[in-house]
């Protein structure tokens, strides 16, 4: 149904894409993992013609669509792509955001697109809310909006690109649901996703993309459990983490904060998860507040993405004392308020260091 060959794709003198090849069969779903800034967009786009390919072949149905000669919207119809901002009308109440472009761009009778979109809407959960607006829906909302907007089009192939990545950990696993049924009913679909359970349990293949080219493709089991490469194995496996060196009680907390968010956010951390994470640190660095006077303290946060599990470790000089060990610490209710949001916290003295390791809620 798709087939590229050799596509590449240059921004200046930035070779995005240098060499990709694939293939998609009807009825497939595809998952495309791989690091961000990897031209994963910047594929979809140009299989959607949205941007234009510095090289190589397109063919969908069999036919060049890079070729002047082809019929560029005919095509256009066949695919339709999901954002991850997705992109409603704001001025324009759901049943019109579905209706407007069958009406324009297939000739359908105002009618005929409203009894479609009202199916559609039924399908997605939302036929209620025909008659909302956008800023009147939640972000799981809008994009199931989104892809019943995609679908009042009756496209043979939809492409997503991170469709859940600004949505709020509790609007998810709605939209996953949606998109899970359309592949149930036999729709081709190419998903660009950072939700690894997702991509394993929705897709026939996963293409990992690393280095401008599907660096590794393979079925979700071989992807996940036993990846053949390197770079495919570390991104598995990868584990994310940021660090802090906190040598003074005069450190900026509300920009430490900050970032942790950003961190959370990135990774995709439930909400819970991240509450727990920052009132943890802010219990933590206030329990440690005496010992900086005296000594630095590195703080490490990381994630893992095999486990899913959030891991802190604080690590200060001094002597060999548990600064958690209840006769150190005043701040009973802190230290209680630590434990209930940990699952585990374990001590140790490593190269004359105090070492915590904290694995969160
Ligand atoms: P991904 O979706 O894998 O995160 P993208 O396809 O969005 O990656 O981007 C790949 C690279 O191409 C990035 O370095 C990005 O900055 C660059 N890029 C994307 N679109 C443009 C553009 N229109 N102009 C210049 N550079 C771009
Ligand atoms: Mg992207």
């Amino acid at each position: 149904m798709i087939k590229v060959e050799h596509l590449s794709k240059n921004f200046g003198n930035l070779a995005v894409l240098k060499d990709v090849n694939l293939e998609i069969r009807e009825g497939e779903v595809i998952s495309i993992i791989g690091p961000s800034g990897t031209g994963k967009s910047t594929l979809l786009r140009c299989i959607n013609l949205l941007d234009r390919p510095s090289g190589g072949s397109i063919y969908i149905d069999g036919v060049d669509i890079l070729d002047s000669k082809t019929d560029v919207p005919k095509i256009r119809q066949k695919m339709n792509m999901v954002f991850q901002s997705f992109n409603l009308f704001a001025h324009l109440c759901v049943m019109d955001n579905l209706t407007i472009a069958p009406i324009k761009l297939l000739g359908k009778s105002k009618q005929e697109a409203e009894q479609k979109a009202m199916e559609i809407l039924t399908l997605v959960g939302l036929a209620e809310k025909a008659h909302n607006y956008p800023d009147e829906l939640s972000g799981g909302q809008k994009q199931r909006v989104a892809i019943a907007r995609c679908l009042a089009m009756d496209p043979e192939i939809i492409l997503f690109d991170e469709p859940t990545s600004s949505l709020d950990p509790t609007m998810v696993s709605e939209v996953l649901s949606v998109i899970r049924r359309l592949g149930k009913k036999g729709m081709t679909m190419v998903i660009v996703t950072h939700e690894m359970e997702f991509a394993r349990d929705v897709s026939n293949r996963v293409m990992y993309m690393d280095e401008g080219i599907i660096y590794e493709e393979g079925s979700p089991k071989q992807i996940f459990d036993n990846p053949q490469k390197e770079k495919t194995r570390a991104f598995i496996n990868r584990v994310r983490s940021i660090h802090y060196h906190i040598a003074s009680p005069k450190y900026d907390l509300f920009t430490m904060h900050a970032e942790i968010e950003v961190f959370c956010e990135k990774q995709i951390l439930p909400l819970k998860t991240r509450q727990n994470l920052l009132l943890t640190i802010e219990e933590l660095l206030r329990i440690y507040r005496h010992l900086l006077l005296t000594t630095v303290l590195d703080m490490t946060l990381a994630y893992s993405e095999k486990q899913g599990r959030v891991e802190l470790v604080l690590e200060s000089a001094g002597e060999a004392v548990n600064p958690l060990d209840s006769t150190e610490v005043a701040d009973e209710s802190g230290l209680s308020l630590i434990r209930n949001m940990t699952q585990g916290i374990d001590y140790q003295r490593v190269n004359n260091k105090n070492r915590l390791t904290l694995i969160l809620n």
